[in-house]
């Protein structure tokens, strides 16, 4: 948006800037001139992909100097200027700076306003101007409010609630990435239910749905601030999290586990899930961490569900005795 919209006020204003050199207006023409020139040098660093060299708020000493240029030498009409130099502000600055520089521009215009034109005029002004800054400021609010709830949508599953897969791949890089910079541990649960299958046969898909949205409820209630919940397949979820070593993981994955077998899900009808573990050691791909966990959920499958297992370590990590296949840590009959 700011390229657009410093070309516009580059070439808005340029008719100005002539018409006051033409007429002698020459400090106003200097005035307009600077705002023009940041307009046109910003507008050209944003076309070839650099930082904009002069920063906005900058722009406030000569349109404050042009709108009290133009006050006492053309009328009350330079204050229509005010109008879109807020708007300019709100486009391309935070919106604490842009609230910041439209109020300092509306002081110092009405400043000279009344100084000039008397109170009468100066009311009129400082009304319009706050009515249109609250304006502005109110559908700023509804668009951003908007915007979140998309971006929300866009990285949520619908029935439950949980992050969807999309969001998963961004959580676990930036993971790894911490991992790689200041060695922080992260741990994943791969968590399945058991026989979901015979659950929506017998009880239907209503139910079935019910499970889903009531296992990631008792999930999130039990996790921690920055632990996430994803659903990565119809009754598969991924618990991320973040700062714990496989000792802590195993041991949340075994609590999770036993809560999830007593929640009653489903009135009188245990649901119970398997859950696989792994630690992030020096993986070389989100892929490969998350293998582990999936390999190790295969074992709690294969041999009676209803349990939690650890994964093995990765080939090239000395971090466990345990070479090779994934270590059965915590077992409960189904
Ligand atoms: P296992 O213990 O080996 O994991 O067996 P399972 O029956 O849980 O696993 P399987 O992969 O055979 O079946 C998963 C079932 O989940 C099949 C599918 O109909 C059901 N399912 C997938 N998505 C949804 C959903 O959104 N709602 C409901 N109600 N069922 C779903
Ligand atoms: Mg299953
Ligand atoms: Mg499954």
């Amino acid at each position: 948006m700011m390229f657009p919209l410093a070309l516009a006020g580059a070439g808005f204003l340029t008719p100005f800037v002539i018409n006051d050199f033409i007429t002698g207006r020459y400090l106003l023409g200097v005035a307009l001139l600077s705002v023009v020139v940041t307009f046109a040098i910003d507008a050209w660093a944003i076309k070839a992909q650099r930082k904009p060299p002069i920063p906005y708020p900058v722009l406030l000493i000569p349109m404050i100097a042009a709108m009290g240029l133009s006050l006492s030498q053309q009328g009350i009409y330079g204050a229509m200027w005010a109008f879109p130099a807020v708007l300019f502000f709100y486009f391309v600055l935070p919106r604490l700076l842009a609230n910041i520089g439209s109020g300092a521009l509306l002081i110092a215009s009405a400043i000279f306003i009344n100084n000039l034109f008397g109170a009468d005029v100066t009311i009129r002004f400082v009304f319009s101007l706050t009515l249109t800054i609250v304006i502005i400021n109110i559908v700023l609010n509804v668009i951003s409010r908007l915007q979140q709830e998309l971006l929300d949508l866009a990285v949520t599953d619908p029935l439950t609630g949980a992050f969807n897969r999309r969001h998963m791949e961004a959580t676990l890089g930036d993971a790894m990435e911490r991992n790689r910079r200041v060695k922080a541990p992260a741990s994943v649960l791969m968590v399945d239910i058991d026989h979901f299958k015979k659950i929506n046969d017998q009880f239907g898909h209503d139910v079935g749905d019910k499970v889903l949205k009531g296992l990631v409820a008792l999930i999130t209630q039990r996790s921690r601030k920055l632990d996430k919940v994803f659903r990565i397949g119809g009754e598969e979820f991924l618990l991320f999290l973040p700062d714990t070593t496989i000792g802590d993981a195993m041991t949340r994955a075994e609590l999770l586990r036993s809560l999830i077998n007593e929640a009653e899900l489903i009135k009188d009808r245990p649901v119970t899930v398997s859950v696989g573990v792994s630690e992030l050691l020096g993986d070389a791909s989100r892929e490969a961490w998350i293998k582990r966990a999936d390999e190790a959920l295969y074992v709690a499958k294969e041999t009676g569900r209803n349990k939690v297992v650890m994964g093995a370590p990765p080939p090239q990590s000395g971090a466990s005795a345990n070479s090779g296949a994934a270590t059965e840590a915590a077992t409960a009959a189904a």
